[in-house]
């Protein structure tokens, strides 16, 4: 490996079972969003680095994939316990980094931790099928195996949950690991890779290489990558889908959002406006499955008076704090986005019932916006089109259940929706008429298990396989298909 100057408190990557330093100098700062204060430093890495790592995982691969599958099972039984042995301080690496609510970034170690259970059941999941007498003594029989190298390439939002979609599972079905994590979120990935190593893993199983662009690109364009695994915004998952699609690759490439919350005029308002709030604004809005536009069906006046003063109720501040819901986004550079969103519809003649700016300004430190609501936006404003993520509501008027379905159809997004209704009859329409992935009856955050796929739609998801469930296992493995002749 080459030797560079040695750099103080820049994280290393985790290549072959070693911490190594990177092959550059250029690093990126990696700040808390509710102080502003630099945690660390992550390198840039380069295409050398990731060519390591890719050539650590192949050799690792020539074993791992030999390993008995009940066997990988045991190291993933050891990282689970792990997880759970560090579960708070996980969490607080979490709220650290990222910056979302400790209650949040607990739930989210809880959902990457059923990913690790769900991955345990490997001997299971990776069971083929048979058929005895195809054809006169002749049988047969579908196996398994692994493809090799995987590629994942993660986002900001869910450090722990998503890079925990991806390399248990694609390791438990006989793959080895090149993992980069997002770099602006970078420090998670590597507590997860010293537990991972601590539960047993070999050398080179899982390998991580931080950075941006270039080590996207490296796992791209190398030819021992077998398949991509991607999750973050919809450009880049359009672009990793086609490249990855372009050299050959396998590729899952779960991409942006546009959640639709359809409010029946039966809806209970006081639960509806609980679930809203808690999905509009936790986690600052920044997850994909969050509620950002909200459709009210019918007058509605009390349900958008108390969704007011619910937000005006809202404690905002750092995620350390027991009592705070709304937490900031992750950079400054983000907040700026969001501003010209909040000027532009301001422009297109929303009306801005809640401006969070007003927050914004009351905060000394930290990327804060308070919670902003824009009623009577219509389907065709830049605000009701686009993900924004972050803790606006964009609120569209709909005379009936069908002009709310409209709404959802014409979004290019699919990622969930969902109802607030007691009438079984709207629920059944919703279901069958939503045009998206994962639907909500009554619940706020639709997103699924780990044992059910993750399963966005339309220009929410770019592949076949989604993550999780069979899908996952489908999407880690290929199929051998064996036919007998015994009577010969
Ligand atoms: P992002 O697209 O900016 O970054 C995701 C990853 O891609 C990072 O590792 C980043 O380094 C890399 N990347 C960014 N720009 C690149 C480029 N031009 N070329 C090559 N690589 C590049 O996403 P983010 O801001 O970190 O995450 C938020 C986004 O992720 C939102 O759009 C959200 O909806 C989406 N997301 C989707 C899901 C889902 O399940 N559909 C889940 C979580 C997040």
């Amino acid at each position: 490996m080459t030797v560079i100057k040695k750099q103080t408190n820049v994280l290393k990557n985790y290549i072959n079972g070693q911490w190594v330093e990177a092959s550059t100098t250029n690093t990126l700062d990696v700040s808390n969003p509710a102080t502003g204060e630099v945690l660390t430093t992550v390198p840039v890495s380069t295409e050398e680095d990731v060519n390591q790592a890719v050539h650590a995982a192949s050799e690792a691969f020539l074993t791992w994939k030999n390993t008995p599958v009940p066997k990988r099972a045991r190291i993933l039984f050891k990282f689970h316990t792990l997880l759970s042995d560090n579960h708070d301080e996980l969490a607080k690496l979490i709220v650290q980094e990222n910056g979302k609510a400790f209650k949040e970034a607990h739930g989210e170690v809880q959902r990457g931790i059923e990913c690790v259970e769900f991955a345990a059941g490997a001997p299971t999941l990776m069971m083929g099928e048979t058929l005895s007498g195809i054809a006169e003594d002749i049988d047969s029989e579908m196996f398994r195996y692994p493809l090799g190298v995987i590629g994942g390439i993660t986002p900001f939002n869910f450090p722990m949950m998503v890079p925990l979609w991806m390399f248990p599972l694609a390791i438990a079905c006989g793959n080895t690991f090149v993992l980069k994590p997002s770099e602006r979120t970078p420090m998670l990935a590597n507590k997860l890779a010293e537990l991972f190593t601590k539960a047993g893993a070999p050398d080179g199983v899982l390998n991580v290489v931080h950075g941006a662009h270039d080590v996207v690109n490296g796992l791209l364009e190398h030819e021992d990558v077998k398949a991509i695994s991607f999750v973050g915004s919809q450009p880049v998952a359009k672009y990793v889908y086609e490249r990855a699609a372009a050299n050959g690759k396998r590729v899952q490439a779960l991409s942006g959002a546009k959640n639709h919350h359809i409010v029946m005029p039966d809806a209970d308002v006081e639960k509806a406006v609980t679930h809203i709030v808690a999905s509009a604004y936790g986690s600052a809005g920044q997850r994909c499955m969050a509620c950002s536009a909200v459709v009210v069906v019918g007058e509605g006046e009390a349900f958008v008076s108390e969704l007011k003063a619910r937000a005006d109720e809202l404690i905002i501040g750092n995620g350390l704090d027991d009592e705070v819901l709304l937490t900031p986004v992750i950079r400054n550079s983000h907040r700026a986005k969001v501003l010209d969103f909040i000027s532009k519809g301001v422009e297109e003649g929303a009306s801005l019932i809640r401006d969070g700016r007003k927050e914004m300004d009351e905060m000394k430190e930290g990327n804060f916006l308070g919670p902003t609501i824009f009623d009577h936006v219509t389907p065709d404003m830049v605000i009701a089109k686009e993900e924004i993520f972050a803790p606006v509501i964009s609120m569209l008027r709909a005379k009936d259940l069908d002009e709310g379905l409209e709404f959802i159809r014409k979004s290019r997004y699919g990622n969930g929706a969902t109802i607030y209704t007691k009438d079984a009859k709207a629920v059944r329409k919703f279901r069958e008429e939503a045009d998206a992935g994962m639907l909500g009856i009554n619940v706020g955050v639709p997103a699924t298990m780990a044992f059910f796929p993750f399963s966005g739609w339309k220009d929410s998801f770019y592949g076949d396989l989604h993550v999780n469930g069979k899908d996952g296992v489908n999407f880690f493995t290929r199929k051998k298909m064996i036919t007998s002749r015994y009577d010969f």
